[in-house]
């Protein structure tokens, strides 16, 4: 079921006009834990429109909505931000694990990323941290 109310202020709070198909991608975010990719997307919604989808979250991304990940696999993949995430600032800077087994990858958001010291001459822009391995599903699956 989608829950309209939550869906329609999450939108607005990112300043993101609410429409049929924006609804439907950002419910399919809130109801997954893992990291989502383009092509699961393609998956999910094989009866719209790939270009629409795909402008779809080109727009979260940019309102701030979502952030992209690069775990090593072949596809950038997409979680939800926090709540007070802007485009041009992420405050949700955290760690993602990548499971080789199930191959699925989620936001360690309790985790933060530590401080690397390279020196004054360097100016950092952006950190990323990928941990791999096998996640708590895999791992409890006799
Ligand atoms: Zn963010
Ligand atoms: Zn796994
Ligand atoms: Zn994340």
């Amino acid at each position: 079921m989608i829950d309209i109310k939550k869906i329609e202020t999450l939108l607005h709070n990112k300043k993101i006009k609410s429409t049929a198909m924006r609804n439907v991608v950002l419910q399919y975010f809130l109801n997954t834990e893992k990291a989502i990719s383009l092509k699961d997307l393609e998956t999910e919604f094989h009866y719209s429109d790939r270009t629409t989808l795909f402008r779809t979250i080109k727009t979260f991304k940019e309102k701030g909505l979502l952030h992209a990940i690069k775990d090593g696999s072949n596809s950038t993949k997409y979680a939800l931000c926090h709540k007070n995430c802007t485009s041009e600032n992420h405050i949700d800077i955290h760690p993602h694990f990548y499971c080789v087994q199930c191959k699925n990858t989620i936001c360690l958001r309790k985790v933060s990323i530590p401080t690397i010291n390279i020196g004054s001459n360097f100016i950092i822009q952006s950190t990323e941290l990928i941990v791999k391995g096998i996640c708590d599903n895999c791992n409890t699956v006799a």
